[in-house]
């Protein structure tokens, strides 16, 4: 396999070359762009496999780098932000971003969202966006059949959970914020359906982790969603 290329988009010296740096000592190709201009142009001509974008750029604001990207690529965008404000990581996501670091982060987190990323890659691009069967460890979802197993046994959800579980899973490994996760579920009224989502994830949650041994990797977002966690296959 060839080695994954990252668009470090980050106007800041010292911090791009930091990551360009960590990136090509751990079989990563990089490529930089100091503003959004060049960020577009860059990800035109190069097409990388993921984009690391810092929000304050001096041309455009980030948020709008990740809406023209949108427009013709689903390339994977993690956000990279000293913007440590809810409002702003919710923005990022709704306008189409995958995950979000908030500065100042490590390497080593930076790689574990990286691989992350690179897994849901690889899912997409080997078995396309829809699959008629989602395995994830020891969760089972037949979306054919609208069940769901957990290690064989058919979990009993009750129709709002099951399309939770389904949003979730449809999207493993990307950060969904509460708006996003609410219009899948109920339609469009998602102010008011915020509260009832809480409640329902964590009767969802009781649900599987009372009929697993093992975790399973429904990762909280204080304040701004919840992420499905792709578990070792
Ligand atoms: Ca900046």
């Amino acid at each position: 396999m060839n080695k994954p290329l990252i668009l470090i988009v980050e106007d800041d010296p010292p911090i791009r070359n930091l990551i360009n740096v960590a990136l090509e000592s751990h079989d990563y190709r990089a490529l930089t762009a100091a503003g959004a201009g060049s960020a577009l142009l860059e990800a035109t001509s190069h097409n990388p496999d993921i984009m690391l974008l810092d929000l304050g750029l001096p041309d455009l604001d980030g948020v709008e780098v990740i809406r023209k990207i949108r427009s013709w690529s689903n390339m994977p965008i993690i956000v990279i932000s000293a913007r440590s404000d809810d409002s702003d990581k919710i923005e990022a996501l709704d306008a189409g971003a995958d995950d979000y670091l908030t500065k100042p982060f490590s390497v080593d987190e930076l790689l574990a969202r990286l691989r992350v990323t690179l897994r849901r890659l690889h899912q997409m691009q080997n078995e396309g966006p829809e699959t008629a069967v989602f395995v994830n460890g020891p969760l089972t979802i037949d979306y054919a059949a609208g069940c769901a197993c957990m290690n064989g046994e058919e979990l009993h959800l009750t129709p709002i959970e099951y399309k939770l579980l389904c949003v979730l899973a449809r999207n493993c490994g990307k950060v969904l914020t509460h708006k996003y996760i609410t219009q899948q579920v109920w339609g469009t009224a998602w102010e008011n359906n915020v509260a009832s989502l809480r409640v329902f994830m964590a009767t969802l949650r009781k649900k599987l982790e009372s009929s697993s041994a093992v975790q399973v990797y429904i990762q909280t977002h204080v304040g701004v969603g919840y992420r499905m966690i792709k578990g070792i296959e």
